[in-house]
């Protein structure tokens, strides 16, 4: 049994009174059951809000880590690098969970399979657990090749990770054309996409790893379209971006879980 997991991702968005108000509204206004809840507010606001959730049973995640890498894939987490924010960092301020590989890394910033891969491992190796986020574009979609995409993301993402520690690792589709977009994947297409990254990880590691492992759908999720998603045998829970920003649209998605 999977527990399902409900993430909000902030994004860039919100001033810091306005994401303390937005975590205190979603406290007190989300019901916690059976539904593990994560809130992914900007590197600046990670402390406030761990302190405004802190007993709710609400967990804190961040949206990107940095790893150098260097010889031998040496990972080191402490370095001459302005501007950047590592896994004990984030670790530090009560995160258990960090995005990593979110298309927007991907395609803003040029975040490689390669480097996804290195940052899964320096989470791991930190104490954190990471949501691994891989998805086609549209063109990829088009093409035919969302399934072998989507395989190639998750290989590369996971090369660093062993069968012991599959059990702290998140996968999040999103496909790329449905983020931030309003087309949302239907049901049958996030299905079909879960089944088969299911069947991958049980191809790199074993049919009971592939069971445990929780794998949420993001990508222009709401509470209208919520319930029909989330019902699919495959999709363990939803990464939500724009609709987590306002607290009765992310209290409507984690409330459908609690039914
Ligand atoms: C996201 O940022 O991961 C996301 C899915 O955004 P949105 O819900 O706005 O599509």
């Amino acid at each position: 049994m999977r527990t399902p997991i409900i993430a909000g991702n902030w994004k860039m968005f919100k001033t810091l009174p306005e994401a303390q108000a937005l975590a205190r509204e979603i406290v007190a206004g989300t019901h916690k059951g059976e539904v593990e809840i994560v809130l992914i507010p900007p590197y600046p606001f990670l402390s406030s809000v761990a302190d405004l959730i802190s007993g709710s049973g609400i967990e804190l995640g961040a949206q990107d880590l940095h790893v150098i890498a260097g010889d031998n894939e040496k990972l080191e987490h402490f370095g001459a690098r302005t501007g950047m924010v590592s896994a004990p960092m984030l670790k530090s301020v009560g995160c258990r969970y960090v995005l990593v590989g979110h298309s927007e890394r991907r395609q803003y910033f040029g975040e490689t399979d390669h480097q996804v891969g290195l940052k899964v491992r320096a989470a791991l190796d930190c104490g954190l657990e990471p949501i691994l986020c891989l998805g086609e574009s549209l063109e990829e979609r088009e093409a035919q090749q969302t399934l072998s995409r989507v395989a190639t993301q998750l290989q590369k993402g996971l090369r660093l990770v062993p069968q012991n520690e599959m059990t702290r690792v998140v996968v999040a589709y999103e496909p790329v054309w449905a983020i931030g977009t309003g087309k949302v994947a239907t049901p049958a297409m996030a299905q079909e996409v879960h089944a088969h990254i299911r069947k991958e990880i049980a191809a790199l590691y074993c049919a009971m790893t592939a069971q445990t492992v929780r794998i949420q759908y993001g990508g222009s999720v709401t509470p209208d379209n919520a319930p029909e998603l989330l019902a699919e045998t495959d999709v363990d829970g939803a990464l939500v971006g724009g609709a987590s920003l306002k607290p009765e649209s992310f209290s409507g998605i984690v409330a459908f879980n609690e039914r």
